[in-house]
């Protein structure tokens, strides 16, 4: 063909990249044990988001961890950013990786589910969410020192302390430090046993709604009662219908308290309500009909509050591109990624809703997060983890 001259230049390129990229996943391979090694540690630390003194105990841990090839800074809340010392000089521009130290598991869950290498898998509280993402991310680093591959950007970690709640104290950091990065890789688990990458996260959050009506004695003052519950069950039916399953829009009533005894009619009522939208026109469509919302019995009164409290990630011509680059890169390692859209969010959907190309779920593969049976496969360890390393070389 007589394109075969134009293309030799890149093709010597690609031999390039193979050969760096084929030692980045030697270089994983090799030091499996110790990556293993890691994850134990971070796993054997426990780090349940409602324990301060353990979230504490678990960034020294990191620290420790970390401190030979990284500048680490301490926030408030216990947040961490870690900056890579990383061989390249005149760096210019940044690259974030997102990951969280903070679990759902409350504080001797170890005891009862300890941390375990069985069939194929390591099995323990957080393994999957996402103590072995951090682990890689780590030992992606240290491969490109070894190795000696030069990194054009920056490179930091944040480790955020609350993600499992919200990140309330933690978001703000997060996007300020979005907001300097060309890209974002967050080191929340894969979807399935393929750990599918996440490049669509709907947004999140929740209403509460209050309804006040006037108590009166059910059986002698029955007429003069407003009954807020079932005022309440009104509004509800109406809320529910808000659903738009064909484009990913759901609201979920979860919690509804009210009343006091069965022989008063009760005086208020108050429901909280998830709400999962995919794109942003779906909030503003959701604020529009929660605004909406008016009492049925005209002596009761209506009052809502909330709304998103996690932005949705999109999947923009940025974050196509992140993906196409990550798939490209996989590839060379022998893996075939695939990608997918998740309800829940992470702080991806902070980084993503900036404009910032944020790719997810980069971490380990496995199954079980936030359940009995969380656990990784221990044979997509090595190509995680050179994969990481390859995507940082590549951005
Ligand atoms: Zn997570």
């Amino acid at each position: 063909m007589s394109g075969a001259d134009s293309t030799a230049p890149s093709r010597n390129d690609n031999c390039h990249n193979c050969h760096s990229m084929d030692s980045c996943l030697r270089y994983a391979r090799k030091n499996q044990k110790a990556i293993v090694a890691l994850i134990r540690e971070f796993v054997e630390c426990e780090s349940p988001s409602d324990h301060p003194p353990s979230i504490e105990r678990f960034t020294d841990l990191l620290f420790e961890r970390v401190r030979d090839i990284a500048n680490v800074k301490k926030f408030n809340g216990g947040h961490l950013r870690v900056e890579f010392d990383l061989p390249g000089n005149k760096k210019q521009g940044q690259i974030l990786a997102l990951g969280h130290s903070d679990t759902v598991w409350t504080l001797g869950t170890l005891r009862t589910m300890p941390f375990l290498e069985k069939k194929g898998r390591l099995w323990g509280p957080g393994v999957l969410d996402m103590k072995a993402g951090l682990a890689f991310f780590i030992f992606a680093m240290r491969a490109l020192r070894e190795l000696d591959i030069a990194v054009s950007k920056k490179v930091i970690m944040q480790v955020n302390a609350d993600e499992e709640v919200g990140s309330d104290s933690s978001r703000a950091l997060t996007e300020d430090a979005a907001r300097s990065s060309s890209a974002v890789l967050v080191l929340e688990p894969g979807t399935g046993l393929e750990g599918k990458l996440k490049t669509a996260r709907k947004g999140v959050g929740d209403y509460t709604i209050t309804v006040r009506g006037v108590a009166s004695h059910a059986g002698v003052d029955f007429a003069n009662g407003a009954n807020a519950i079932v005022e309440m069950a009104r509004q509800l039916e109406r809320i529910a219908g808000f659903t738009r399953l064909d484009e990913g829009v759901t609201v979920s009533p979860g919690v509804i308290q009210g009343g006091t005894r069965s022989n008063v009619v009760p005086a208020e009522c108050r429901a909280e309500v998830d709400i999962r939208a995919p794109r942003d026109r779906d909030r503003v469509y959701l604020e529009k009909k929660f605004a909406s919302l008016k009492p049925f019995d005209k002596r009761c009164t209506v009052e809502i509050s909330g709304g998103l409290n996690r932005p949705p990630m999109e999947r923009s011509a940025g974050v196509r591109k992140l993906y196409k680059t990550a798939e490209k890169l996989a590839a060379e390692l022998g893996v075939t990624l695939a990608e997918s859209a998740t309800g829940g969010g992470s702080d991806g959907n902070f980084t993503a809703a900036l404009g910032v190309p944020t790719l997810d779920g980069l971490g380990a593969v496995g199954e079980g997060a936030h359940a009995p049976n969380e656990s990784i496969l221990i044979n997509r360890i090595a190509d995680r983890t050179a994969l990481l390393a390859k995507l940082v070389t590549a951005l």
